[in-house]
């Protein structure tokens, strides 16, 4: 599975709980919506647990540090000019017209030009 079947499934995740929301009463949302925080934890301990992982695993063939890597992440963080310890999905240049394309966006709003491909990690 790549990144982009985990960003679709994401998707499909996310509209398959919009109508299952739109169909139910207050005391149903707060219990979907309570699974959901719970599904989401464990998902994101998960996650944690397989980069520590992978981490150990290149610092122990490569050399690399927590140094290096948390250089990297502070040179990530900065590239939307903040540093907030997130990464934001950066804007576009349009190739035709020169406007900044939303992240969201497939086309430039001004020209309809196509956004050049984006990173896959721009689609999470
Ligand atoms: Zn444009």
């Amino acid at each position: 599975m790549d990144l982009f079947d985990i960003y679709q499934q994401s998707r499909i995740r996310s509209m398959a709980r919009r109508v299952q929301l739109e169909a139910s009463t207050g005391e149903q949302r707060h219990r979907l919506t309570r699974d959901e925080l719970e599904d989401l934890q464990v998902r994101i301990d998960r996650l944690l647990l397989i980069n520590e992982a992978m981490w150990q695993l290149v610092c122990e063939t490569t050399g690399l540090t927590h140094e290096h890597l948390s250089e990297r992440m502070r040179g990530l963080d900065l590239v939307d000019g903040v540093e907030d310890g997130r990464r934001t999905a950066r804007p576009h240049d349009c190739g035709s017209c020169g406007a900044k394309i939303h992240p969201a966006l497939s086309r430039c709003q001004f020209c309809s030009a196509d956004a050049p491909q984006r990173s896959l990690f721009d689609s999470v």
